[in-house]
């Protein structure tokens, strides 16, 4: 696959569940990828946020080119926020000191990133926050001062499932996330990967998170 080959996939899916084109964005994963690779597979076909998970990478990139858009999609560690500066939207939310320490680290930057919560997928790794903690978390978040933009979640494996038990499931659990989101009054949706992202489409998805497929 290539950029172009994702782009036409995701107008495809828009077309098939009536959404306007442009309505779900790519955010390019550009993790693990170095700048020559970025430059050759990702900015030729236009103008994409690149989304890091991995706060020193990011901050070595975004320090050679400032003029590219940055997101944070990563597990954030304290000792990490001082690298998410160049950061205009962070993915992974997933509890409300993480955005205190960004708003405080944002004073001495002059701007802030807006902020996604991410929501717990239902796997026993335990990423995200549960649909139970969503509201209070997001009256916290919002009292730092930061601007939340909507939800991320990442899907299960759904390993041993057959293509078409898993898809079932993935579609459920993408509405679900847009029912939650909805229910919040937030817009924005982050979901679907290289392995899923026509199905999250499907389901309401306005940022979709692919890597390997980029550059593959
Ligand atoms: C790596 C990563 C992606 C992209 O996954 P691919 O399978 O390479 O498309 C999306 N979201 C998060 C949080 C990631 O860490």
């Amino acid at each position: 696959m290539s950029v172009p080959a994702v782009l036409a996939a995701i107008r495809q899916a828009e077309a098939q569940a009536g959404r306007p084109p442009g309505s779900a964005r790519l955010v390019a994963v550009t993790k693990g990828q170095d700048l020559p690779s970025i430059e050759r597979c990702v900015l030729p076909f236009g103008s994409f946020p690149l989304g890091e998970g991995r706060a020193q990478e990011l901050r070595d990139k975004a320090a050679v080119r400032p003029d590219l858009e940055w997101h944070y999609i990563g597990t954030l560690q304290r000792n990490k926020v001082k690298y998410l500066r160049p950061v205009t939207l962070v993915h992974s939310i997933e509890a409300v000191w993480q955005a205190e320490a960004i708003a405080q680290a944002a004073q001495g930057w002059g701007r802030a990133p807006d902020v996604l919560l991410q929501l717990h997928n239902g796997e026993a790794q335990k990423h995200g926050l549960s649909g139970e903690e969503l509201p209070g978390a997001l009256r916290e978040v919002q009292a730092t001062g930061l601007t939340v933009r909507g939800l991320m979640l990442m899907a299960p494996e759904f390993e041993g499932l057959g293509d078409a038990e898993r898809d079932a499931r993935l579609l459920a659990l993408f509405t679900d996330t847009a029912r939650r989101a909805h229910d919040l009054g937030l817009s924005e949706l982050s979901m679907g990967m290289s392995g899923d992202y026509p199905l999250a489409v499907r389901a309401g998805a306005t940022l979709v998170r692919v890597g390997r497929s980029l550059f593959s």
